[in-house]
């Protein structure tokens, strides 16, 4: 097979908040078979293989990440069956995308999604959601690459542990290719295409969307609200060189076009202390981190 992957390849662009470190090899497989082969040569040669999908929930450092980074998101192939509410998308497919086509074909349950710009893969992995709703609702089974021993899989939903923006996946080695799902059929169109677009319109009005973010930087703690707490500490709008927790909604640290991965990871880590110090509660990072030594 010739050579998919380049050398060298700097991450800032595949990522929602701009920042990211240099991949000693990069590369974004359209199809499934391309996928295998990559995780594949990785395990042959030794490398470490990191997968990202759309890159928005996810902080890089600026340095030399050693090893293989494969992006999913050319492998787009979305298939939906408007009578049978069967679905299949594989691990690239934008959710706002996904969402989108499920209303057009009449298919309920998917109008939450279309706020939330990651793939499908980045979505199971990270059971991200508004609310109660996720796609944990929706799934049938999801195929998987095994990264140690190339053994292709498909998972049944009764086997996958889904909990507030975690799954199992965050403690296995497993890539994921693809996903089954089932959504209601007969849904009134208008009504379905109605409501997503203002699902969407909710959203930019309530976060800074169309600002470099990775969304929501902490999870929530049981019964509170990680916005509310670093509201009520005042942080709102501290800056740490280009990286700013933004005024229209304290959970979201935006890249002010100059901030360094350096300047976005210590605030967190002030966020946190702070935190911890005036309320006593110590955030947890939604966000996922690649070359930092934090504990994923
Ligand atoms: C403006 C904005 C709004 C947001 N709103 C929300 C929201 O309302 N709710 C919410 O939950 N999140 C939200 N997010 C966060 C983010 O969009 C979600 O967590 C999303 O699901 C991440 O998907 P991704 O493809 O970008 O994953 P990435 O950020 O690329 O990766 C996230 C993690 O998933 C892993 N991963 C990705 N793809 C695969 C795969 N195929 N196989 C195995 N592992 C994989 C990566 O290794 C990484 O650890 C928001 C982000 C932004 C920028």
């Amino acid at each position: 097979m010739k050579k998919i992957f380049s050398e060298n390849c700097n991450l800032s662009s595949y990522t929602t908040i701009k920042v990211g470190g240099v991949a000693e090899y990069f590369a974004e497989p359209k199809s499934i078979e391309e996928f295998y082969y990559l995780i594949e040569w990785s395990n042959l040669n030794n490398q470490r293989c990191q997968i990202i999908g759309a890159g928005s929930n996810l902080l890089i450092n600026n340095i030399f990440i050693k090893g293989l980074v494969i992006c999913t998101k050319k492998m787009k192939s979305l298939t939906i069956d408007p009578y049978s509410g069967i679905v299949e998308a594989e691990a690239g497919v934008m959710l706002p995308t996904l969402s989108n086509s499920l209303a057009k074909n009449g298919l309920q349950g998917g109008e939450w999604a279309v706020g939330i710009p990651g793939t499908v893969g980045g979505a199971i992995y990270m059971n991200a959601g508004t609310e109660n709703l996720s796609l944990a609702k929706n799934i049938i089974s999801v195929k998987v690459i095994n990264n140690k021993t190339h053994e292709k899989l498909e998972i049944d939903k009764k086997d996958i542990n889904f909990n507030y923006r975690s799954s199992s996946f965050q403690n296995n080695d497993l890539a994921i290719i693809s996903a089954k799902l089932y959504f209601e059929p007969n849904g009134n169109l208008q009504k379905l295409i109605e409501t997503t677009k203002n699902n969407l319109k909710l959203k930019t009005e309530k976060q800074p969307y169309h600002l470099p973010s990775f969304g929501s930087v902490f999870k929530n703690p049981e019964n509170n609200y990680a916005a509310k707490l670093i509201d009520d500490i005042g942080l709102k709008g501290f800056k740490i060189g280009g990286a700013e927790i933004s005024i229209m909604h304290s959970n979201f640290i935006i890249n002010n076009s100059s901030a360094s991965s350096k300047d976005i990871y210590e605030l967190i880590t002030v966020i946190q202390q702070k935190v911890l110090q005036k309320k006593g509660i110590y955030l947890q990072p939604e966000v996922r981190m690649i070359g930092f030594d934090y504990p994923n």
